[in-house]
């Protein structure tokens, strides 16, 4: 079996690496951009350092400062109206995976029209899009190396999933050094889902070598810096091997695909409005418990890359210490219940069937080691309920 690689075709990686934003354009041969991105990105001066490297080179560009968290198909509207009526030839998105998703949607709606519904799962994104070259502030979502986009429908609430080699970035800057000012609540919902990225991708059906490679990195990049990384914003030596844990994540289940945690937290994201990787963390222990025996070899290897076993100990011992570690790590980071994070609990029950059959339609449960049937998704939101 031969497994498929997409990733961007440029990479800058490092401390000062956003200072080569013109130097990327230069490559990409593209010199007229919107940057899209958000206010916060402004209030912190990033947007005016993209800016100063890009007049340094005499490239103006247009700005997009309305980017939302979690994006709303009419949150990118106005952005994909100002790049048609613009003269752009490419897009510098600039933020967390909210804005580099609200990138890669803008570019395939200015390029191709239609709605994102058009887009979605199980459509593949084959069409080019306006270049994007990805600049991530968090991390967490690997946005800047996937071919995922997920945008919501406003009108159903669906967190739309649009996968598909057209959505790779031409280019990313990786530069850790913008995460050093993300709160803690932010550095710790991005770290889990980048571990739950890379948990997934290794125990997912369409794991492959390549992709096992990155994965196994990545859990060992993120595992022993997240604590620290979170605690210690100023830790310039673990926000770094966070950030790169977190990219490799990306490239992993970008083309491995993730699993059961990402299918169920997508509906719980888009009904309850829970931060995404909020809700990979809420999910991540539940729904490893129930999948480990399906792959008790894989999920040995994970504990083992993560620091948490050695090769002597048995395969049984140390999924144990995962389960362990991943109930303690949620502790330690302060991640809500459910019920803490303010869900009401009969609007919660009211919407299991609902939520269990957009879990299911996403196609990622499909993935799983061991894939559930409609009813035990729903038990296991039961479950992931009385935990908390
Ligand atoms: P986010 O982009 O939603 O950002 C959360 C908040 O943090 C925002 O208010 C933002 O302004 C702020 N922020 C970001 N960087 C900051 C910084 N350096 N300093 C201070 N504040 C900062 O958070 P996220 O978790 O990175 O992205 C979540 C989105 O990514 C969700 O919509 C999720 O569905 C999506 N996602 C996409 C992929 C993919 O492959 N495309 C994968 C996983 C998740």
């Amino acid at each position: 079996m031969t497994q498929r690689i997409v990733m961007p075709g440029l990479m800058e990686i490092g401390a000062g690496a956003l200072d080569k934003v013109a130097d990327m354009m230069g490559l990409l041969a593209c010199s007229q951009p919107l940057i899209v991105t958000d206010q916060v990105m402004s209030d912190l001066g990033y947007v005016k350092r993209v800016q100063n490297s890009l007049a340094a080179q005499g490239m103006a560009c247009g700005v997009f400062l309305d980017t939302e968290p979690e994006p709303t198909e009419a949150s990118i509207l106005p952005a994909v109206d100002q790049v048609v009526t613009g003269q752009y030839d490419c897009l510098i998105a600039l933020g967390g995976g909210s804005a580099i998703d609200s990138a890669k949607a803008i570019g395939l709606l200015a390029q191709h029209g239609g709605k994102m519904q058009d887009y979605k799962v199980p459509h593949v994104v084959t069409e080019a899009i306006l270049p994007v070259i990805a600049i991530p502030t968090t991390a967490g979502t690997g946005s800047e190396v996937t071919r995922v986009t997920i945008i919501t429908d406003q009108e159903t609430d669906e967190k739309m999933l649009c996968m598909g080699p057209g959505l790779i970035p031409r280019a990313a800057i990786i530069d850790y050094e913008l995460t050093l000012s993300v709160p803690a609540r932010i550095a710790a919902d991005t770290g889990i889902d980048a571990l739950t990225h890379a948990m997934e991708a290794y125990v997912s059906g369409k794991a492959g070598v390549f992709t096992d490679q990155q994965a196994l990195a990545a859990m060992r990049l993120i595992a022993p810096n997240l604590r620290q990384a979170v605690n210690q914003p100023g830790n310039h030596a673990a926000k770094e091997k966070l950030m790169l844990g977190a990219t490799m994540a990306g490239m992993a289940f970008s083309n491995a695909s993730v699993a059961l945690v990402h299918g169920m937290s997508r509906p719980i994201g888009a009904h309850f409005h829970v931060p995404h990787g909020m809700s990979n963390a809420m999910l991540l222990p539940v729904i490893t418990e129930f999948s480990i025996l399906a792959s008790l070899e894989r999920y040995a290897d994970c504990a083992r890359a993560m620091g948490l076993a050695d090769d002597i100990i048995s395969d049984q011992e140390a999924v144990e210490r995962l389960m362990i570690e991943l109930r303690q790590l949620n502790q330690d980071l302060k991640v809500p219940s459910l019920s803490a994070f303010g869900i009401d609990k009969a609007q919660y029950f009211s919407l299991l069937d609902t939520m269990a059959e957009q879990a299911l339609a996403s196609g990622s449960p499909n993935n799983n080691p061991r894939v559930p049937s409609k009813e035990q998704v729903i038990e296991l939101y039961e479950k992931v309920w009385s935990e908390g």
